[in-house]
């Protein structure tokens, strides 16, 4: 089990990095990977900050998260051998930095600079291009460094998706739990129940969520770091990603423009959870009283191409059981559930 060493949040954390490094014996020479935008409005100035402290600082754009990419940075890494790789950025930014890291034997520290989902604190990469759409394992950060200063500054909808994706811990916990009952599947209460229980305090605090406030930032950033250890715990994702998410991975992998992750996975949990009798109305409500998308529509693609996602999404990851598993729906019965629960027409 890996879990994080330091988890760092709060208002100008950002100038903490030297020191955990230095606690964490890590000092001497340091690789950010970020994004233009989150060197921009992070990355500098983790870089200025180290190199006054005479740590060696490399800095490395990349803008996807491919296996191009993930190659171009263990090259990075491999000629440079840095003492630690610093992700900053968001999902993608912190993805490349982590997997690199981890192919080549080197610590990772996650600098989110923006909450769109959990991958900012788990120990799963998602890589495109790699035969599997879904994350994989790779390594746990080993200090979180969060500055909710810098991430009040990132784009609203980000902080939507990343309360999708934590709702839609609901459903996945479920699966989960299904997939136990079902197929003797190993489950531990302890990872299920800390990734349940971030669902639940961000649908009961829903109200905090909202421009402006921070209070609902720290929330998603404490439920999304949550997920994080809890998939470490798990040492898979399974608490994490269940149905919800293979409807998800199964609209990115049609080529129509399709919505951030965490929007989709909250719609995905909307129609799972219908399918497993329980509360989707609170779920579909909670996404609603946050502004994240609950239609078709307002996630940006058509009708049919839900139902589809819907239908093709067991067929994602055969061997993860979950009810779309069970149940073994047909494109006729996709549709009525996406009617029923109103993300169609
Ligand atoms: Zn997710």
């Amino acid at each position: 089990m890996q879990l994080p060493r330091e988890v760092i949040v709060g208002k100008g954390t950002l100038s903490r990095v030297k020191e955990v490094m230095q606690r964490l014996n890590l000092s001497g020479s340091a690789l950010i990977i970020g994004g233009l935008k989150s060197c921009e409005v992070a990355g500098k100035r983790v870089r200025d900050m180290l190199e006054q402290e005479g740590i060696v600082v490399d800095t490395l754009i990349v803008d996807t998260t491919t296996i191009r990419d993930v190659l171009m940075v263990e090259e990075r890494i491999k000629s440079w051998r840095p003492r630690v790789v610093l992700g900053v950025g968001g999902g993608t930014k912190i993805d490349a930095a982590k997997i690199s890291s981890f192919r080549q034997g080197v610590p990772f520290i996650s600098i989110p600079t923006t909450l769109s989902h959990d991958g900012i604190a788990s120990p799963l990469a998602s890589v495109k291009g790699f035969d599997k759409p879904y994350s994989i394992m790779a390594q746990a950060p080993l200090a979180i460094i969060a500055d909710t200063d810098v991430i009040a500054k990132a784009p609203w909808r980000s902080v939507i998706s990343g309360c999708g994706d934590v709702i839609s811990k609901f459903t996945a916990v479920k699966d989960w739990r299904l997939a136990h009952e079902e197929r003797n599947e190993y489950y531990g209460e302890y990872a299920a129940s800390l990734a349940l229980m971030s669902a639940k305090l961000l649908i009961q605090n829903a109200e905090v969520v909202e421009l402006g406030n921070d209070e609902g930032l720290r929330l998603l950033l404490e439920a999304l770091i949550s997920c994080g250890v809890a998939m470490s715990i798990a040492g898979s994702s399974r608490p994490c990603s269940g149905s919800e998410h293979l409807f998800s991975h199964a609209l990115d992998m049609g080529n129509c423009p399709h919505g951030m992750h965490g929007e989709q996975c909250g719609v995905g949990s909307v129609l799972v959870a219908y399918l497993h009798r329980s509360n989707w109305q609170r779920i579909r409500d909670t996404l609603k009283r946050i502004g994240a998308p609950t239609t078709a529509g307002e996630l940006g693609v058509r009708d049919e191409e839900v139902v589809k996602a819907l239908d093709v999404a067991a067929n994602v990851r055969p061997e993860r059981y979950t009810i779309l598993h069970k149940l073994k729906l047909d494109y006729e019965a996709c549709e009525k559930v996406a009617k029923a629960t109103g993300v169609i027409n």
